[in-house]
């Protein structure tokens, strides 16, 4: 059964769908309205990845392809993580 992640509680019901297509939940007990983990968990392995490739010196369409990901998406990620760019061979 799933739980809130804010107050623990199972009185959570389906609430629609997020516009990337993700399920959205609304916890009865609390009141918020909420994805899943799992929806964050993904995005973080993905930034995780990109980082990666990127010490690996992939190119940004290379990294675009391979973790499906917009290579606007994967710019800005690049752009918030200026320490991994100066890294030296
Ligand atoms: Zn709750």
């Amino acid at each position: 059964m799933l739980r809130c992640k804010k107050c623990s509680s199972t009185n959570v019901k389906k609430n629609g769908l997020t516009a990337a297509g993700r399920q959205k939940y609304h916890c009865k007990t609390c009141g918020i309205h909420t994805t899943t983990d799992a929806a964050a968990r993904e995005r973080a392995a993905k930034e995780a990845l990109v980082d990666k490739l990127h010490l690996e010196r992939v190119s940004q369409r290379g990294m675009a392809r391979l973790t499906g990901m917009s290579r606007s998406t994967i710019i800005k990620r690049l752009k918030k993580r200026p320490s991994a760019r100066l890294v030296q061979r």
